[in-house]
């Protein structure tokens, strides 16, 4: 009958995962597939409304008992609508998950009755990601004009009724048996005119300002994390609502790590002696480096968590951790007396000695003695 995928496998979840593992599970989808992350992407904004869909019902206690006996006509002989056919209603409906971060709002320029929002760019380090900073953002806007303070009248003047529509904003004109209503032309439907201009903006009360302010940025936003400052996009003019500044998180990667999230990974060569005897070995972190255990028979690819050396977890407790990928290095070249020695240790282990390779050939050609 439905198409439809099952909730939890959109999810991955198992069928028994409790609140938070839910959230989370979601959280790092809506993540994944923020439409801010994936601009002019189809795909992934249906998937992120999928995802919603599916944590909007696992969320809710009863609808979620009503899908698990029902499947998915279930929820909706509940009351409910069946997902969202608009990403801007996915940020209202779990705004304490979206909040100040993550484009909450849904994103610039959406609400009627406010001034334009703006956006601008942060680019943070991974150190910085990690321990949250303060930045100072640059950006221009426009800005109630100082020499008119918005009216658009040059001093001295004011704005007047519009003489065309009488301050209506609306003319009428008749056409036979119809009234018809429309935006005066004059005033564009201010109701008001500017006789004499102000000069610093030709009359429309905006200028062009450079502005710059401070951003405090948490410990642990992503690449592609919006942080919304509410009223500090456009100003408001004219009756309307300042517009709101939205900084996207720029995180430049740093090539030690790779990021998932709260953790990291990193790669650390091991030679096949430290591999097989167990040795210490220096790892980086974000702000230094630790030191790890080889254990002794080490296979390569095995890893090691270093606990809580990843980045703090944005709006959980704890902190991710480093985990450590231990790569085995196979010689290229060897001197003959380690050849020896990797032959003997063959021998001795009751191998069956390798032939006499190219690389024994080389190696006697460069000896030195
Ligand atoms: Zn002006
Ligand atoms: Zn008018």
């Amino acid at each position: 009958m439905s198409d439809k995928r099952d909730y939890y496998e959109i999810l991955a979840v198992a069928r028994t995962a409790d609140a938070a593992e839910l959230k989370r599970a979601y959280r790092k989808l809506a993540m994944e597939l923020h439409p801010d992350r994936n601009p002019d992407n189809p795909e992934a904004e249906a998937k992120f409304k999928e995802a919603s869909e599916a944590y909007q019902v696992l969320s809710d206690a009863e609808k979620r008992a009503l899908y698990d006996r029902f499947g998915h006509e279930g929820p909706r002989g509940a009351g409910f609508g069946g997902g969202f056919s608009n990403v801007g209603d996915v940020f209202s409906a779990f705004s304490d998950i979206f909040g100040d971060i993550f484009g909450g709002g849904g994103g610039p320029g959406r609400t009627a009755g406010r001034a334009a929002d703006l956006e601008t760019q942060i680019e943070l380090t991974l150190l910085e990601a990690a321990q949250g900073v303060t930045k100072e953002v640059r950006f221009s806007r426009r800005a109630v004009c100082h020499g008119c303070k918005g009216t658009g009248a040059a001093s001295g003047s004011g704005r007047e009724r519009c003489p065309q529509c009488r301050g209506r904003g609306q003319v009428v004109h008749s056409q036979g048996f119809l009234m018809i209503s429309t935006t005066c032309p004059m005033c564009r439907g201010e109701g008001e005119i500017v006789r004499s201009p102000c000069t610093a903006c030709t009359g429309s009360g905006i200028e062009m300002v450079e502005d710059q302010l401070e951003v405090t940025i948490p410990a642990g936003v992503d690449d592609g994390s919006t942080l919304r400052l509410s009223g500090r996009g456009e100003a408001a003019a004219r009756g309307r609502r300042a517009g709101n500044l939205y900084v996207v998180i720029r995180v430049t990667p740093d090539p030690r790590f790779e990021r998932d999230g709260a953790d990291l990974h990193t790669e650390v060569p091991i030679t096949f002696p430290q591999a097989v005897l167990g040795d210490k070995v220096k790892v980086p972190t974000l702000d230094g480096e630790t030191e790890i255990v080889v254990k002794p028979g080490t296979q390569p690819g095995e890893t090691v968590a270093v606990r809580g050396s990843g980045l703090p977890k944005l709006q959980e407790r704890g902190t991710g951790d480093l985990i450590a990928h231990f790569r085995l290095v196979v010689p290229s070249e060897l001197n003959r007396e380690q050849e020896q020695h990797l032959r003997a240790f063959a021998q001795a282990g009751g191998e069956p000695e390798p032939a006499p390779s190219e690389r024994g050939g080389f190696f006697r050609r460069k000896k030195k003695n």
